[in-house]
């Protein structure tokens, strides 16, 4: 139900200058009711169409949206100042995602298992209608993480991007019109998270939520889903170290440190946020630290130079704000002054390990530096938190790095590298960091029920 506490429309700001870029209209629960309807006959229709032809469409849809790719890129940057370079990566991430999907529909094979007295087949069906819901982050690829292959896997999706950020989910359901995808297969339903969010977690239609957000609003919404078992991916918050150890490349692993957790102006849950250094070699780290993060070159996101942007919202930015004390001793870099949410690169030196700072994710450029003693100890602070979705393990010692990489308990670990997210590989978190995986060739089997036939060969 939409309540007069609840605007029944968005305004979308451009953050690096807060210029208002559109108004739109929230969805209200009946407005939900009346498109999982829609969804459900979309969904019918779509599941009966032949795999290959399945397939040929959401090549069409991919095609569709490599055409736009610069004017998607452009609306990302618009609307969630990203730097225009990450942009274009996010564009040609949502193509990508969907040209793997649909490489997928014709080999989403079930299996044959011996068992006596008859034949016994699995099959992969449908869970039906999907809802998405969507952070604003990176509102593009994590929309596409989940609606390619729910789509590829025979389902309908219904998208609720973040209240900050729909206009990119709008354009892409235009573009899966364009390439030839059913009425309403895809619809996007912007509007607040606790109305129209709610009311499809709650709703009796939608088969499964993919969640991406925050892990407070994962866990109510993972209370909810109980109710009916409804089915449910979440991908939720990081405080992802980076362990740097004396054996390491030094020089290489300063040089990476900054982009490590100042991409998306450290907007990005897998951000590392705790760069634990070898005690002797943390002076010289911190030697190297100090001009990487003073280079970084932090403006207007359509620059092509600009390695970071602002932060979303004032909101969001007076969040970042309450977790560096005033007299912190921190490696500062330079942030624009006047419109616009800015908050420059920091790296507090002097953080306890148990402060709000080093243990909470601040979703902002703040990160901490830690000193550890050895191995065991590096792995002790690594895994002293709520959270395990990423991590980096910078060393030259191969049987370091792969000890390492067994005792960090977090679902996406990159050794001398940062990268964490391909949509090759299976993405998400441990504890407190998601439930299930997305990404990666198991991501259409995340969106089917598993039913077993036995057909007796005795009668
Ligand atoms: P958020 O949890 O406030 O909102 C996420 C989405 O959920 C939005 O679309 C919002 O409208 C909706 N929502 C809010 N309350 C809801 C409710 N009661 N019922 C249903 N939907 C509701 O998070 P945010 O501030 O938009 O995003 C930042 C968070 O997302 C960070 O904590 C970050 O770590 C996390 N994140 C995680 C991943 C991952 O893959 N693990 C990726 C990106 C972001």
């Amino acid at each position: 139900m939409t309540t007069p506490d609840h605007p029944v429309e968005h305004h979308v700001l451009n953050p690096a200058t807060e210029e208002l870029l559109a108004t739109v209209p929230s969805t209200t629960a009946a407005e939900v009711d009346a498109a999982v309807v829609r969804a459900a006959a979309a969904q019918r229709t779509w599941a009966a169409l032949a795999p290959a032809d399945r397939a040929r469409l959401l090549r069409r849809f991919a095609t569709a949206v490599d055409g736009e790719a610069e004017q998607l890129a452009r609306l990302e940057v618009q609307e969630a100042g990203h730097t225009l370079g990450n942009a274009r990566w996010e564009a040609a991430n949502v193509r990508d995602l969907l040209d793997y999907a649909a490489g997928g529909v014709e080999r989403l094979a079930g299996r044959q298992i011996p068992v006596p007295g008859g034949l016994d087949i699995t099959l992969l069906e449908p869970l039906g209608v999907i809802g998405v819901i969507a952070p604003w982050n990176f509102p593009m690829p994590i929309a596409a993480w989940g609606l390619a292959p729910a789509l590829a896997a025979g389902n309908a999706v219904l998208l609720k991007p973040a209240e900050t950020t729909p206009l990119t989910a709008l354009r892409l359901a235009r573009l899966a019109l364009d390439a030839g995808l059913p009425d309403h297969l895809l619809q996007v339903l912007p509007g607040a998270g606790d109305v129209t969010g709610n009311a499809l977690v709650e709703h009796p239609g939608v088969a499964k939520i993919v969640f991406t957000g925050s892990t407070r609003v994962g866990k109510q919404i993972m209370a909810k889903c109980a109710d009916r078992v409804k089915r449910l991916t979440l991908e939720l918050g990081g405080k992802s170290p980076n362990i740097v150890f004396a054996d390491a490349d030094i020089e290489a692993a300063a040089a990476a440190a900054p982009m490590a957790f100042l991409d998306n102006a450290g907007q990005d849950c897998c951000a590392r946020t705790r760069i634990l250094v070898q005690r002797s070699a943390y002076d010289r780290f911190l030697e190297l630290l100090a001009p990487a993060i003073e280079s970084v070159v932090v403006g207007d996101p359509l620059d092509e130079n600009t390695r970071m942007g602002p932060l979303i919202s004032r909101a969001q930015l007076e969040r970042v704000r309450s977790y560096v004390p005033e007299d912190a001793t921190a490696l500062s870099g330079k942030a624009p002054e006047g419109p616009g949410f800015w908050f420059p690169p920091t790296v507090l030196t002097d953080a306890r390990p148990d402060s709000p700072v080093a243990t909470e994710e601040v979703f902002g450029p703040v990160a901490v530096v830690l000193p550890f003693e050895d191995e065991a100890d590096a792995v002790r602070l690594a895994n002293a938190t709520q959270y395990g979705l990423a991590g980096s393990i910078w060393t030259r010692d191969v049987g370091r790095a792969l000890r390492v990489s067994q005792s960090v308990r977090a679902g996406n670990l990159s050794v001398n590298s940062h990268s964490s997210v391909r949509y090759w590989t299976p993405f998400g978190g441990y504890e407190q960091s998601g439930l299930g995986r997305e990404l990666g060739p198991d991501a259409l089997a995340a969106f089917t029920e598993t039913k077993n036939v036995f057909i007796s060969t005795e009668a």
